[in-house]
């Protein structure tokens, strides 16, 4: 397929999403997210040239919530390589995002990084060395310098939310520990995790943060942030898990790695040409965006992105 015209491709379609009848739920679990106006809708294109193009709401800020997964394992393999999947799985899990029921029969080892039981591991591998507040420190530098933006940064009310009603994450860090895989206070893995579903970025900073998976793990400075292999095995991590019981349903639809979070943020890949996010926070009822994933579809059939597609 031929280079696509994507700036009336975007533009279109964030017009085609004003008017779509069915914009999903908004998580009301904590208020920072319950208030966000879920007529909202933002989408940031980054191509392997360089070229930006967005649409809508592309530079409002939104909770990317566990499209930070994504950040954290990228640092944790860079700590431990390989070593990490003894501690988590990679298989997708079928499950919601922050289910328990697979963890006693496989004695407290995650499916996979991106359901909230995997993260917390990761979590906890990202503390090796550092204090929580250091983890958090580390974490963000990370993003970016990924994005090349230092104005990126942690809503604090959201963090402190997260907190106060994680009640599940909690359980799912202790049941984990009773099995060993925590190595720290299971509080210290979580409030690493807690501060990292808080990071803060628009559409257009998520977009420039994903552009290493794009680019066979190196940075637009032309440094190595991953091998090749690993950018490739990440992307694959997404395509396979990154929106849950709906991963599945992604792939179906979109075809393209994509990694979601229920603040209605999604950065989805496309090795080799573009790193791609968008935002609306209403949500279907896996808890992905349900506007977002609209768009993505949209987007992989008029550019021809898919993985699938053989171009
Ligand atoms: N902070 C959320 C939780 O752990 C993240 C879930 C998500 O984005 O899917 O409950």
């Amino acid at each position: 397929m031929a280079e696509p015209d994507l700036a009336p491709i975007i533009a279109a379609i964030a017009e085609e999403m004003k008017a779509a009848p069915d914009r999903g739920t908004v998580a009301s679990y904590i208020p920072g997210l319950a208030r966000i106006d879920p007529a909202r809708f933002g989408i940031a294109v980054v191509t392997a040239s360089g070229e930006a193009f967005t649409a809508g709401d592309a530079e409002m800020s939104f909770s990317i919530q566990s499209v930070s997964k994504v950040f954290a394992l990228t640092l944790a393999l860079g700590k431990i390589g390989d070593a990490l999947w003894r501690r988590v799985g990679r298989e997708p899990s079928g499950t919601a995002f922050n289910s328990i029921v697979q963890l006693e029969a496989e004695r407290g080892i995650p499916r996979n990084p991106f359901i909230n039981a995997g993260a917390i591991v990761v979590c906890d591998v990202n503390l090796s060395r550092a204090r929580p507040v250091e983890a958090v420190a580390e974490l963000l530098r990370f993003v970016r310098y990924l994005a090349e933006d230092e104005t990126i940064g942690i809503d604090r009310m959201v963090a402190s939310s997260e907190a106060e009603t994680g009640f599940r994450n909690v359980a799912l860090a202790n049941f984990m520990r009773a099995y060993g895989n925590i190595l720290h206070a299971p509080e210290e893995a979580l409030w690493l995790y807690f501060n990292q579903c808080a990071i803060a970025m628009s559409c257009t900073q998520l977009a420039m943060s994903g552009r290493y998976l794009m680019a066979s793990g190196r940075h637009p400075s032309g440094a190595s942030v991953v091998s090749p292999g690993r950018a490739r095995r990440i992307n694959a991590l997404m395509m396979m898990c990154g929106h849950y019981d709906a991963s599945g349903d992604f792939a179906f639809r979109i075809g393209l790695p994509g990694k979601s979070g229920v603040g209605g943020g999604i950065l989805a890949i496309a090795p080799g040409k573009a790193s791609i996010a968008v935002w609306s926070p209403g949500l279907n009822a896996q808890g992905n965006s349900q506007l977002g994933t609209l768009a993505l579809e949209r987007l992989a059939t008029r550019t021809g992105w898919s993985i699938f597609e053989g171009s």
